[in-house]
């Protein structure tokens, strides 16, 4: 099972990809926590792209390209993964198509930006795992902390409003011809399929609605 799940920044990607790979027990590569994480630990990777993620840039394709072929080699990769973030350009796809990696589904997650801008100011994460929340459309069950560990949740630098309109420019801009991109390629290759699901309604409703596209398939 390898999977793609593409959509704006605040579409619902994270808290999706979290019940995927649990179903179908794969691992979840967000290139996104990869990064933070490298941020976090103070690593010269992370020292690299700190001011470009706080920015809302993207950071370059070479790296992030660099970043996933020495993921996707470890050995929990082997009966599949998901890609939450990753291909964020043309130049990321051919990139991993050039790595020789067979792809199963391409899942858009299809949100309008109003109302990206709306979840985004009320997105709440728990650093230490990538955990996702939504104060009011997916609240912790206690305010403030991590279900799991107790822990602080943070409010993201990228997930302030000036920031969150430059990312979704680059993601109409850049991100978006991915989608033309695998839809064409998925028309020509029966082994490929590309499925664009409305994120609208509350998590459980997505969740059922991708659940269903997976189960049809
Ligand atoms: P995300 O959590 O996926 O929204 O990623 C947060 C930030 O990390 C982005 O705004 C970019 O600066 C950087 N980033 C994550 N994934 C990629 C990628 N595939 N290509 C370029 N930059 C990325």
């Amino acid at each position: 099972m390898r999977i793609i799940l593409v959509g704006s920044p605040g579409s619902g990607k994270g808290t999706q990809a979290q019940y995927i790979c649990q179903q179908y027990n794969i691992p979840q590569i967000s290139t996104g926590d990869m990064l933070r994480a490298a941020v976090k630990a103070g690593t010269p990777l992370g020292l690299k792209v700190k001011s470009i993620m706080d920015s809302g840039a993207l950071v370059s394709d070479d790296l992030i390209l660099e970043l996933i072929r020495e993921r996707i080699q470890q050995q929990d990769c082997i009966n599949g993964f998901l890609l939450d973030g990753f291909p964020r350009t043309l130049t990321q796809a051919y990139g991993l198509a050039e790595m020789g990696i067979r792809l199963d589904y391409v899942l858009e997650i299809d949100v309008d930006d109003a109302e990206i801008i709306q979840r985004l100011s009320g997105r709440r994460v728990h650093p230490g795992s990538g955990r996702v929340y939504h104060i009011e459309f997916n609240p912790p069950k206690k305010d403030g902390v991590d279900d799991e560990t107790g822990e602080l949740l943070i409010q993201r630098d990228d997930d302030q409003i000036d920031v969150i309109k430059q990312r979704l420019e680059l993601y109409h801009q850049l991100t978006k011809p991915l989608i033309n991109y695998y839809s064409e390629i998925a028309d020509k290759d029966p082994s490929l399929t590309f499925v664009s699901v409305k994120g609208v309604g509350s998590v459980d409703q997505i969740t059922a609605k991708i659940q269903k596209v997976l189960d049809d398939v």
